[in-house]
């Protein structure tokens, strides 16, 4: 087994040696108790902090080719007019060097697992192996309210999930039905069986704006959430994007039924969608809330910190209160919580737990004086803090280098220029 040996690296304040040992933290010990120890591979952890892995909860890893394409508009605009049809004229070859520039980008700002929707997942997945990074990846899913399109997707979906044992177990397949004004209420009872029967997780996008509440009670008489209650859908392996437009009563309904919230402050903002996300009052009720950023072409970046320093900002400002959403608390989010809901033992840096973690430089302004670390990382710093970032037990990234980066910009930059002179 491939053994690390990260020295005199700072933990919650304390320097201290962290042993690897194949895919997990072996030991930790404090480096005025250190031993030596034999290790294949020595990292010096002189001025830099350790800290589990960025979990980003929802996003759609190819969209990094639509960056800077289409801004500021609004959502049924930039859906219809510029998204849609470039996407579909996306090929897989396109989506996977889409997603090698995203994984090469999360990897930077200390991300190391990702949620993923998106078409042709097979090229997601690929590109995530290859990086070393965990996802867990669905193909979207749109029925368009059509029983032949269904039985498309249901076809689809079981051939999918066939082949996907080739892409290893920390790429892990899930169902991503898009919203429900794109799937139909059958479809959505259909895959929640096959998420139950095949043991995956199921992302779906959710009460992002007023209009779709508007529509979903005009539809079906009820708002969002209620809908997918009577469905019999609501259940701890849905993981929700968005859930801004949710009441009391729905947010009860959702920790009642171990159901996930991504909260994705850029986009939401970007997008205009809303930014009165009920953070405190799903924490409170007991609901797992991880941050995401969503895609490239809303929110314009990858990075968890930024994401972090977003969600507590507008936490506060909508409620003219600064004590609400803490730096604490979206760091909690943004890596705990995260864990949480890919049901690994992750997130956090102890022995026995999963080695996907990263290595913080302090020798940067944002972290002077060090007064609170998690406040300086969430409040100053951005994702170009991150130094060292191990995934899996594998080291993705030493000393801010990944291997292949140099192609990968020029790969992506020429297939993005390609894909919208073919539209
Ligand atoms: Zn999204």
């Amino acid at each position: 087994m491939q053994t690390i040996l990260i020295k005199h690296v700072q933990l919650n304040g304390v320097p201290s040696d962290i042993y690897i040992e194949g895919t997990s933290i072996r030991y930790i010990i404090p480096a005025a108790e250190a031993v030596p120890l034999k290790a294949d591979c020595y990292l010096d952890g002189q001025g830099k902090a350790v800290l589990p892995g960025f979990v980003n909860t929802h996003t759609h890893a190819a969209m990094t080719l639509f960056r800077g394409f289409a801004d500021d508009m609004t959502l049924n605009a930039w859906l219809e007019k510029r998204i849609w049809p470039n996407e579909a004229r996306m090929t897989d070859e396109d989506i996977y060097w889409g997603a090698k520039l995203a994984c090469l980008e999360m990897i930077r700002s200390g991300t190391t697992t990702f949620f993923d929707m998106y078409h042709k997942p097979e090229a997601t997945a690929l590109a995530a192996k290859e990086m070393g990074l965990r996802a867990f990846v669905s193909g979207v899913c749109f029925d368009r309210f059509s029983p032949e399109i269904a039985k498309e997707v249901r076809m689809e979906t079981q051939r999918r999930l066939e082949t996907w044992p080739t892409f290893g177990t920390h790429i892990r397949f899930s169902l991503g039905p898009h919203a429900i004004y794109t799937v139909s209420g059958e479809m959505l009872q259909w895959i929640n069986r096959f998420a139950h029967e095949n043991d995956c997780l199921i992302q779906l996008h959710l009460a992002e704006t007023p209009h779709e509440v508007t529509n979903s009670i005009r539809q079906f008489g009820l708002s969002p959430v209620r809908y997918l209650h009577r469905l019999g859908v609501l259940s701890p392996r849905l993981l929700l994007a968005h859930a801004l437009y949710v009441d009391d009563e729905e947010i009860t309904l959702l920790a009642d039924n171990g159901v996930k919230v991504a909260h994705n402050p850029a986009s939401n903002m970007k997008l205009a969608s809303g930014y009165r996300f009920k953070f405190t009052e799903m924490r409170k009720a007991g609901i797992t809330v991880g941050l995401g950023t969503d895609g490239c072409a809303s929110s314009n970046n990858l990075d968890m910190i930024e994401a972090m320093k977003l969600a507590a900002l507008i936490g506060k400002a909508w409620r003219n209160d600064p004590e609400a959403v803490s730096a604490d608390e979206v760091f909690h989010a943004a890596t705990t919580a995260g864990a949480e809901i890919t049901g690994l033992k992750k997130g956090c840096i102890a022995e026995g737990y999963l080695a996907d973690l990263c290595l913080v430089n302090l020798c940067s302004t944002a972290f002077v004086p060090d007064f609170n670390f998690v406040s300086n990382l969430v409040y100053a710093a951005n994702g170009s803090c991150i130094d060292t970032v191990i995934c899996d037990g594998k080291i993705l990234m030493v000393n801010g280098k990944i291997d292949g980066e140099d192609v990968i910009l020029q790969q992506a930059c020429a297939i993005a220029h390609r894909l919208v002179q073919r539209n």
